[in-house]
C-alpha cells in the first residue's frame, strides 16, 4: 500500500451507524486513511451494517458481492483492497460472515471500531480476523477526536452518541442483543465533543441512543444525569443554536424532558416518539410496556409544555398476531396523533427474538396490503402539515449551497428542506424565511429577516 491509503465508508440503517461511519474515519486518520467517496481507488472498505430487518441484512450481502469483484480487479493490477464489515450485522453474525462471504478481511463489531488501526495493521500481514467481543476499554476513551476540517466537511449539522444499547426486550427487536445493554456517556465527555463540534462550526446537535431518554449519565456532581438536564448544560454551550435528540422510548418520557422542551428555546419541538402499534393487544405482544392511553397522555404532556411541537413515529404492520381491528386502532391513532410524518415497516422475524417464534405470523400480502394504507394516511398527514407552512415565517437554519447558484438550502423547525436565494456566507445563520411554495420534498421561500448572525468562530461557515 502507498503511504496515504484511502477508505470508503459506507452506513447502512440508523443515525447510529451515521456517527460511528464517522468516528471510524476520525480514528484512521492519524494512521493515513483519508476518506474516499470512489469505492473502487478505496485500500480498504468499510460497511457499517444494520441489523433491524432481514432486507437490511441481504443488502449487506450483495454489496459485499459487489465489492468482491472490484477486490479482484485490484488484485489483478497489483493492489490489495480490504474488506470490514462493522455495526450490528458484525456483531450479530461474526465469523460467520467470513464463512458466507471469504472476501471480507475483518468483522468488527459496534464496540470494538476504536481498535481499527490496530486491527488493520495485523490484516496487512495477511491475517483475517473477527473482533466482536464486547470489550473492557470504553471506545469513546480511546476514539481520536475529528479534526476540524472533517467537522466543516460534515456541515453545520451533527450526531453525538450519548447513549448505546437498549434494555427494553421489545419482542421483535434485535437491538438488546446486537448492541448489548444500556450504557450512557458522563455528561462532561459530551459537552467537550459538542464544544469541540461548535468551536469548528456546528450549530444544530442531534443528540442519538437507541434508546436515548434513557440516558442516565454522570453528571459532574458525580451523580447520574437525565437526559433533560444533558440537555439543559448543551444548550449553554456557545455557538450551539439548535438541539435534537433521537431515538426515545415513550416510557422513559420523564417530567424533566417534558419541562426541558417548555424551557429551552433551543431544543426542537419536534419530537420523534416511536410507538409501533394503536392496539394495546398488539403492545402487550410487543412488550413496549405502556398502552395507547398512556402514549397518548405523554403526547398531551409534551404539548401542554410547548404548543408548537410536532410529532413523528416509528410503526410495524403485521406482527404475529395483529387482526384488520387492531390494524384499525394504529389507523385512529395516526388520526387522533396528528403525526406530522412517520416511519412504517412490515414485521421482520429475527432469528433470536421472540416474536419470530409466535405462532400466528400474518402471511406477506397482508402486510403489504396494511403497510399500504397506514403510508396513503401517513402521507396524508404529512402533506396536510407542510401545507399549514405555506405563506408562515418559520426559524431556518442555513446548511449548505442549494442546486442553483445563489440558492441555499436550510431546515425548519420540523426538519423541513427550505429552498432560499441567500449568499454563502449565511451558511450557519438561523434566519427568518417566509414560505411561499411547497414542493414534493422542499419547502422554497424568501428571507424575511436574519435574526442571528454566524458566530465569528465558526470555521468555514
Ligand atoms: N428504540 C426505538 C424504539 O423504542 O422504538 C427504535 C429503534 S429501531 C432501531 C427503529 C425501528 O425499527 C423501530 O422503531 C421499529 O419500528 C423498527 N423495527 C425494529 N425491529 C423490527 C422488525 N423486526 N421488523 C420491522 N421493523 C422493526
Ligand atoms: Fe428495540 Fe427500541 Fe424496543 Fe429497544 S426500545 S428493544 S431498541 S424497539
Amino acid at each position: 500500500m502507498s503511504r496515504t491509503h484511502k477508505v470508503f465508508i459506507k452506513s447502512f440503517g440508523c443515525q447510529m451507524n451515521v456517527y460511528d461511519s464517522h468516528r471510524m474515519a476520525d480514528t484512521l486518520a492519524p494512521a493515513g486513511f483519508s476518506e474516499t467517496a470512489t469505492l473502487a481507488d478505496a485500500d480498504l472498505v468499510i460497511l457499517n451494517t444494520c441489523h433491524i430487518r432481514e432486507k437490511a441484512v441481504d443488502k449487506v450481502y450483495s454489496e459485499i458481492g459487489r465489492i468482491r469483484e472490484l477486490k479482484e480487479e485490484a488484485a489483478a493490477q497489483g493492489r490489495r483492497m480490504l474488506i470490514a464489515v462493522a455495526g450490528c450485522v458484525a456483531q450479530a453474525e461474526g465469523q460467520e460472515i467470513i464463512r458466507r462471504a471469504s472476501a471480507v478481511d475483518l468483522v468488527v463489531g459496534s464496540q470494538n471500531y476504536h481498535r481499527l488501526p490496530g486491527l488493520i495493521a495485523r490484516l496487512q500481514a495477511g491475517e483475517q480476523i473477527v473482533d466482536t467481543e464486547f470489550p473492557a476499554d470504553d471506545k469513546f476513551d480511546v476514539l481520536a477526536a475529528p479534526l476540524p476540517e472533517a467537522i466543516v466537511k460534515r456541515g453545520i449539522s451533527a450526531f453525538v452518541t450519548v447513549q448505546e444499547g437498549c434494555d427494553k426486550f421489545c419482542t421483535f427487536c434485535v437491538v438488546p442483543y446486537t448492541r448489548g445493554a444500556e450504557v450512557s456517556r458522563p455528561v462532561e465527555k459530551i459537552v467537550d465533543e459538542v464544544e469541540h463540534l461548535a468551536a469548528a462550526g456546528v450549530r444544530e446537535v442531534t443528540l442519538i441512543g437507541q434508546n436515548v431518554n434513557a440516558y442516565h449519565g454522570l453528571g459532574a456532581d458525580g451523580r447520574p444525569a437525565t437526559l433533560g438536564r444533558l440537555l439543559r448544560r448543551l444548550a449553554e454551550v456557545p455557538g450551539i443554536l439548535r438541539l435534537r435528540y433521537t431515538t426515545s422510548h415513550p416510557r422513559d418520557m420523564d417530567d424533566d424532558l417534558i419541562a426541558a422542551h417548555g424551557d429551552l428555546p433551543a431544543l426542537m419541538p419536534y419530537v420523534h416518539l416511536p410507538v409501533q402499534s394503536g392496539a394495546d393487544r398488539m403492545l402487550a405482544a410487543m412488550n413496549r410496556k405502556h398502552t395507547r392511553k398512556e402514549y397518548l397522555d405523554v403526547i398531551a404532556a409534551l404539548r401542554a409544555c410547548r404548543g408548537d411541537l410536532a410529532f413523528t413515529s416509528d410503526f410495524i404492520v403485521g406482527f404475529p398476531g395483529e387482526t384488520e381491528a387492531d390494524f384499525r386502532d394504529t389507523l385512529t391513532l395516526v388520526d387522533e396523533v396528528g403525526f406530522a410524518t412517520a416511519y412504517s415497516f412490515i414485521y421482520s422475524p429475527r432469528p433470536g427474538t421472540p416474536a419470530a417464534d409466535m405462532e400466528n405470523q400474518v402471511p406477506e400480502a397482508q402486510k403489504s396490503e396494511r403497510l399500504q394504507r397506514l403510508q396513503a394516511l401517513i402521507t396524508r398527514h404529512w402533506r396536510a402539515f407542510n401545507t399549514q407552512s405555506l405563506g408562515r415565517t418559520e426559524d431556518v437554519l442555513l446548511e449548505k449551497p442549494g442546486k442553483l447558484p445563489g440558492q441555499l438550502v436550510g431546515r425548519t423547525p420540523y426538519l423541513q428542506a427550505v429552498q432560499v436565494m441567500a449568499p454563502r456566507s449565511m451558511i450557519g445563520s438561523l434566519v427568518q424565511v417566509t414560505i411561499t411554495d411547497i414542493g414534493t420534498n422542499t419547502l422554497f421561500g424568501a428571507l424575511a429577516q436574519e435574526r442571528r448572525a454566524p458566530i465569528a468562530a465558526a470555521a468555514g461557515a
